[in-house]
Order: structure tokens, then C-alpha cells, then sequence
């Protein structure tokens, strides 16, 4: 099996397991909250984000409300994440920008939100696709990148050249449920220490399944 076919094979077989239509595990309303979300969600659980946000979206009810915050005092309400003084401190410069730079709308290229204090090239790809519908890449985090690399679909370690590898594979339309699929599958299955291999639903075509 070429990695293309193993690719979308497994995209056939997490989509049928877990959903057809994934999406983050990240509760937001807004483009700006799911933007604060990722932000957040950076070494920190989604579920713990989701705590965190569910007082936080009461409070900061819009972009304006964040950007009239400060940092610290942001920082206080959203102190059970991990890094949270920096955080804090992107979410309201970001808040300023959008709303100086965005007519206060969140930018929707990527160009444009890399710009953004704390938004990288993952976090730009989880707002396009999942605020916007737009699949401009494939975000690899912790889970894409060991499952990537576990299911043969490349050999390198660095982010960017994995997103590279795995857009070659599938098409465009599938890039977002590709990453929202094998994150489902590496927190319940494909565990970073213990890999389930023996309940796993892509075992027979994983070249890892003996590791
Ligand atoms: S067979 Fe094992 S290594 Fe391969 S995807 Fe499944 S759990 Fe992960």
C-alpha cells in the first residue's frame, strides 16, 4: 500500500469510527472565540479550554471587551491555563489588531493571521477550517505529527514538512477532517506511550502496529 492509499484509507476508516463531519473539540460561537480557544489550547487540554472559556465568553462577550481588557487582568480569569500570562497578553494585542487592522473581523488568510500576536501556522489552520470552512493547510499538533509518522504518511519530525507531506495525499476538501480525525484517534487509541494496537481500526494496513 502506497502512503496515498494508506492515507485515505485511513480517512475512510477514522471518518466511519469517529465522524464524518469532525470538529474541534473546542467550544466557540464566534471566529474571535475560537481563535481565543486555540490560543489557550496551546499546552493545555481541550477540556480544560473548555472550563476556562465557559466563564470567559460570559464575561468577554466581543472582540471590543477583550481588546479593552489587559493583560493582567486577563491573565487572572483565564489563570488555570498552561502559560497563561503570555497567552493573556497575545489575546488582548490580538483583540487590539483585529479590530485596528480587520475592520474587527478575524482575518481569513493566512497571511493575514500569522500577523496576529500568539498565531502560528497551526492555530491559522484551525480557524480557516473551523470557523470559515477554509482548508488552506492540515494543523499538526502533537497527535497528527506521532500518527502521521507512525502510519508511514511521512518521515520528517518538523511540523511544516509533515502539513507538506499530507497535503500531497488526500484532496483539499479533506485536509481539516484528516487533522480533527487522527487527533480523536491519538487521544483514544494511538497513545503516545501505550498505542492500542490490538483495538486499533487501522492495525491491518499500520506499518507501527508492532511497536
Ligand atoms: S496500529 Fe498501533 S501504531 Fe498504528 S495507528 Fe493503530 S494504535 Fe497507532
Amino acid at each position: 500500500m502506497t502512503p496515498g492509499e494508506r492515507a485515505k484509507e485511513t480517512l475512510k476508516r477514522l471518518s466511519r469510527k469517529y465522524s464524518k463531519t469532525p470538529r474541534t473539540a473546542l467550544n466557540f460561537a464566534s471566529p474571535f472565540e475560537l481563535l481565543v480557544a486555540t490560543v489557550l489550547s496551546a499546552q493545555t487540554t481541550d477540556v480544560l479550554v473548555n472550563k476556562v472559556t465557559e466563564r470567559l465568553f460570559k464575561k468577554y462577550t466581543s472582540v471590543e471587551d477583550f481588546a479593552k481588557s489587559t493583560p493582567e487582568a486577563l491573565a487572572r480569569d483565564v489563570s488555570s491555563a498552561n502559560f497563561y500570562k503570555t497567552k493573556a497578553k497575545n489575546i488582548v494585542n490580538s483583540a487590539k489588531m483585529v479590530l485596528a487592522d480587520f475592520n474587527g473581523n478575524v482575518p481569513k488568510t493566512m497571511e493575514e493571521l500569522v500577523s496576529l500576536p500568539g498565531v502560528a501556522r497551526k492555530t491559522g489552520n484551525i480557524i480557516l477550517s473551523g470557523a470559515y470552512g477554509i482548508n488552506e493547510g492540515i494543523a499538526v499538533d502533537t497527535h497528527v505529527k506521532r500518527l502521521a509518522f507512525r502510519l508511514g504518511l511521512t518521515k520528517h519530525e518538523d511540523p511544516v514538512k509533515i502539513e507538506q507531506d499530507l497535503m500531497k495525499l488526500i484532496p483539499r476538501s479533506e485536509w481539516g477532517n484528516l487533522s480533527h480525525l487522527l487527533i480523536f484517534h491519538g487521544r483514544a487509541v494511538c497513545q503516545a506511550r501505550k498505542p492500542k494496537h490490538d483495538v486499533c481500526v487501522l492495525a491491518d494496513i499500520c506499518p507501527s502496529r508492532k511497536i
